[in-house]
């Protein structure tokens, strides 16, 4: 049988009709050379975000359901569009919704969990030697059968599951950047791109901010073993393999240094007695709002009462507040609606003590203050000022010298040198 492949395009891949023929001239070379190609599409350019704005100048509560009703037009729009490309390049193919792909999702709108894939009308395609085209980011609820989206960057968590169901072991994400570099190549311009990364890695630097790859595509990639190949839709240039961790992979101590944007809330005033936390997180996992950084003082004397902070994604921070404030477990709720978080990871940070330390000290010497820090056993995050999250990722990423240039001086193999142009 032909080899399967699952190629995903991202929304600036589909942005213009010229990005759409690109596309689809990408798959048509694909399905040309004997596979057999599904294609999971994002909304074109900025749609989403259009969407999201258009929901807002009607609502200021937006009923999810509707959302999803909403959002997963865009993503349509590409493939039926991307079809009629294909169909004028001489192959057949066929568009369709998530729904009609069998990808049957929980009922959480607008943040929905894959829970099965069918996918008899891909495999019935493919069997009619047609292209297949997929709605990235939607699905539906096996319960109420409403439609659903899987949350911003969802497209990247269709394409995986939709190769593990198909028993592909590589998924081909096409993107705006050439693959996975050492920081968001927007803030700096000298990142180096990563050949390699394990899944552990880039899960920790999904999770920290790095939204080139969606964080539960990352999982599900990871639990299905399914190698990423996240790549340039511009050019053939190979870009970054995410792939289980092996004897032979280089672990350098620090690999990306990342960045993210969230709400903080404090609790002040707490009574210092058993049980006030787990209410406090009980509650807000009730209502389905994901704690990242959590920082609660001991009181220094016995009748003092303590603080909690903690953060959350700044859309989720209305949820958060709405369901604290019934529980009176404190004396206030202060909330900032938008914190920085700077991030450094590396599977090598395991055996090299003291990155803590030099992250500690670059930020100090470069007057960026340090409101909280997390750590786990390859990551270090720390929340500081929102405004000096762009200096704070070149400085922290200059001083563990993850750069192309410097790369190029200890690297005499050459393997990773960025191309010269001369
Ligand atoms: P797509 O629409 O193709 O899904 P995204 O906007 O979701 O693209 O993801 C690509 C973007 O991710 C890049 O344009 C880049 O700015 C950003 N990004 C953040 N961190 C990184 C990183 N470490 N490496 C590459 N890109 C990154
Ligand atoms: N269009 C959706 C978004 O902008 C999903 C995706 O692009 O992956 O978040
Ligand atoms: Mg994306």
């Amino acid at each position: 049988m032909a080899e399967t492949i699952v190629m995903k395009f991202g929304g600036t891949s589909v942005a213009a009709p010229e990005d759409i023929k690109r596309a689809a001239r990408r798959i048509v070379d694909a399905r040309e050379l004997g596979k057999q190609v599904v294609a999971v599409l994002s909304a074109r350019g900025k749609t989403t975000d259009d969407l999201v704005a258009q929901a807002f100048e009607i609502s200021e509560r937006p009923l999810a359901r509707e959302m999803d009703m909403l959002l997963s037009t865009g993503e349509r729009i590409s493939c039926a569009l991307c079809a009629m490309a294909i169909h004028d390049m001489g192959h057949n193919a066929i568009s369709l919704t998530g729904s009609q792909a069998g990808i049957v999702t929980d009922s959480s709108h607008t943040r929905a969990r894959i829970i099965e894939v069918r996918g008899d009308r891909i495999r019935e395609g493919l069997g009619a030697d047609r292209i297949v085209l997929v709605a990235g980011f939607q699905g539906v609820s096996g319960d109420s059968r409403d439609v659903t989206t899987l949350g911003r960057g969802g497209s990247d968590t269709t394409a995986i599951a939709i190769a593990a169901a198909l028993g592909a072991d590589l998924c081909e994400i096409y993107t705006d950047v050439a693959g996975v570099f050492s920081a968001d190549p927007r803030i700096v311009p000298g990142a180096r791109k990563l050949p390699h990364l394990s899944f552990d890695e880039m899960l920790e630097m999904s999770s920290s901010g790095a939204g080139v790859l969606q964080l539960r595509a990352v999982e599900y990639a990871r639990n299905h073993a399914i190698r990423i190949h996240c790549r340039s839709s511009f050019d053939d240039h190979p870009g970054t393999l995410v792939l289980a961790e092996d004897e032979t992979m280089e672990r350098p101590m620090v690999t990306a240094v990342t960045h993210a944007y969230e709400a903080r809330v404090t609790l002040t005033g707490l009574r210092d007695e058993p049980g006030v936390a787990g209410r406090v997180f009980g509650a807000l996992a009730d209502a389905n709002v994901n704690v990242d950084m959590i920082i609660q003082n001991e009181p220094v004397s016995v009748d003092q009462k303590a603080d909690l902070s903690f953060t959350v994604a700044s859309e989720d921070l209305g949820a958060a507040t709405d369901v604290l404030a019934p529980l009176e477990v404190g004396e206030a709720i202060e909330t900032d609606p938008r914190v920085g978080k700077v991030s450094i990871v590396g599977a090598g940070m395991r055996s090299h003590p003291g990155v803590a330390a030099r992250v500690f000290s670059t930020l100090g010497e470069n007057q960026i203050n340090i409101e909280m820090i997390s750590t786990s056993p390859i990551k270090i995050s720390c929340v500081i000022a929102a405004g000096q999250v762009p200096d704070a990722v070149r400085v922290i990423h200059e001083a563990f010298d993850l750069g192309a240039e410097a790369v190029r001086e200890e690297d005499p193999s050459g393997e990773h040198r960025p191309r010269v142009t001369s």
